[in-house]
């Protein structure tokens, strides 16, 4: 049996040592140590996923839950534990600062101070995940409890993050698959194989250890990783790659996965979350219209407003995010489901047949008003005209597929391209920012941007930007932005706005959380604008004017 304090002494050393690859080896070592039922569990705590997203447990802990399961623990007030908080910003250093000062009447000392093993750790986890109902919040607190008052420090810091599933110690699911081949002596394509196909890390280590990975396989009820679209170069570029094509609309909706097992139906979101409960009418229309014993299929709910145009996108995501009162939401915001392809049919997986035969299968088991309209072509003038109707429909291009293409579970590739109109960039004025995580800790991370509202001369943010820069550029980001530093509370910054960045994005939606009243979707930094003053900086009305001139879409608000 493996002691959590060897995990815990682990994970102090992957944090600490700042090369992927010899994180890798730490974490390959460990693993390759481990008897199967740690197996099972060890790749999730290391990459912060306690359960994976088929097992439909979910810890459900807060911060509020963790710091009051801490402080019942060691007897430390709240205020002190708020107070630590603030000034690192990071709960497992709490935790670690909390257990160091117990009180020396723990509940370890009575117990005979037994070490607590990873296994153990585990069913505590599995009891908070499973606590429900009104003594739920007690349930969860009572377990975290025990585990702190029996653990040290350094445990204590990884029983913290793990609760909060936020590990900190930059090893992520790819760092893990690595380990996982080197521990066993696997190929790295057949263990990312069979990750993307069971998406349970846990199960494709023990397999690799037993040397089964190659009979792992597509598995009924649990989320396959989804196939993703590579951006297009435009019509003419993506049909010379293509030649024939398979030409169906880019809806604007979010992606589920549906699995039907007899007259069960389970939907998992693009991030693989159970969304079931949440989307009620998908469920029936899916029991009522399709035609097969079980069936994994793939597709797009769409939210269609009165004028039959789709609704924002935020109004989709209030959907698949409510959990109570979903029936009187599905009212107001009514799904439609278009399916565009099919994985798995009657007890068998068909992602090694092509898309054309895929399809195929699909008509013969789907009523044709829940299918995505699909034409094979190679005309150009055939595209721009589904493009177009696309557009003008409200929805958000077009796609292109290789109808010889087998599905690629978790893959991004040129069979399967996007084709969407290029949005304008915004030069906007960095407020705040973040420290990064794990390798990362170090820089700031991501970025708070504010645009400009003219007659009051304040800045209204309009959300974080974090993607399109490397450690290089982070770092000498950073070195300008300590200088500008106002207030710092824990991992956020306030900062003086002295610095204008140029972002682009994919779609401008309106936003409660942000004093603009809009967010940026997916923003990426093209290039920080040192030529501009803040008073060049985009402003709210140029955001407004954007946001209408976006396809005047139906946005429900
Ligand atoms: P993006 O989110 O921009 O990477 O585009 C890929 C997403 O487009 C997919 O994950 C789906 O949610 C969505 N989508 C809409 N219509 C289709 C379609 N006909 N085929 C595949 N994906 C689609």
């Amino acid at each position: 049996m493996t002691s959590f304090l060897k995990f815990a002494k682990l994970c102090k050393k992957v944090e600490c040592v700042s090369g992927t690859l010899e994180k890798i080896d730490l974490v390959a070592g460990f693993l390759a140590e481990l008897d199967e039922s740690e197996l099972y569990v060890a790749p999730g705590f290391i990459m912060g996923t306690v359960f994976s997203s088929g097992s439909d447990l979910v810890m459900g802990v807060g911060p509020s839950i963790l710091y009051e399961a801490l402080a019942r623990a060691c007897g430390c007030p709240p205020e002190q534990i708020s107070s630590m908080l603030r000034a690192t910003g990071d709960p497992g250093l709490v935790a670690a600062g909390v257990v160091q000062r117990r009180k020396p009447l723990g509940l370890a000392s009575f117990i005979g101070g037994e070490q607590l093993s990873i296994s153990e750790v585990y069913q505590r986890f599995l009891a908070v995940a499973h606590a429900s109902g009104k003594r739920s919040h007690d349930t969860k607190i009572k377990n975290l409890q025990f585990l702190f008052s029996q653990a040290s420090p350094l445990e204590a810091q990884y029983i913290a993050r793990l609760a909060i599933e936020d590990m900190r110690i930059g090893v992520g699911e790819g760092g893990v698959r690595d380990a996982i081949s080197k521990a066993f002596g696997a190929s790295a394509e057949d263990v990312e194989r069979a990750y993307n196909l069971t998406n349970d890390m846990g199960l494709v280590a023990v397999s690799a250890k037993r040397g089964t990975l190659s009979e792992l396989n597509i598995i009924l009820n649990h989320p396959i990783k989804m196939m993703l679209a590579q951006l297009g170069e435009g019509i003419p570029a993506a049909l010379q790659e293509l030649g024939t094509a398979a030409m169906e609309w880019k809806y604007d909706g979010a992606r589920v996965q549906i699995h039907k097992d007899g007259q069960k139906v389970r939907i998992f979101s693009r991030r693989l979350e159970n969304v079931t409960a949440s989307l009620p009418e998908i469920v029936s229309a899916v029991k009522a219209n399709i035609r097969a014993k079980s069936a994994i299929l793939d597709g797009e709910a769409v939210a269609i407003g009165q004028d039959e145009r789709p609704m924002a996108f935020q109004e989709i995501l209030k959907r698949f995010r409510r959990k109570y009162n979903v029936e009187k939401l599905a009212v107001q915001i009514p799904l439609r489901l278009f399916l565009f392809d099919l994985i798995y049919l009657d007890g068998k997986s068909i992602i090694d047949r092509p898309l054309r035969d895929r399809r195929a299968l699909l008509e013969t088991i789907a009523d044709p008003s829940m299918l995505a309209k699909q034409v094979l072509s190679n005309s150009s003038e055939v595209a721009e005209e589904i493009y177009r109707q696309a557009l003008d429909a409200g929805h958000e291009g077009l796609m292109l597929k290789n109808p010889s293409s087998v599905y690629a579970p978790g893959k991004r590739g040129k069979n399967w391209l996007k084709i969407k109109p290029v949005m304008e960039t915004l030069d906007l004025v960095v407020i705040g920012a973040k420290w990064g995580e794990g390798r990362r800790a170090s820089l700031l991370g991501s970025y708070r941007l504010g645009c400009l509202e003219p007659e009051t001369g304040m800045l209204l943010d309009v959300g974080w930007v974090a993607t399109g820069l490397t450690d290089e550029a982070l770092s000498d980001l950073t070195e300008v932005f300590k200088g500008l530093i106002v207030v710092e509370r824990g991992m956020e910054l306030e900062l003086k706005p002295a610095v204008i960045f140029e972002v682009a994005y994919e779609e401008i939606q309106k936003s409660p959380n942000y004093s603009s009243g809009y967010a940026l979707r997916f923003p990426r930094l093209v290039a920080v604008r040192d030529d501009k003053s803040i008073e060049e900086a985009d402003t709210i009305e140029r955001v407004i004017a954007l946001y209408k001139a976006q396809r005047g879409r139906n946005t429900a608000s």
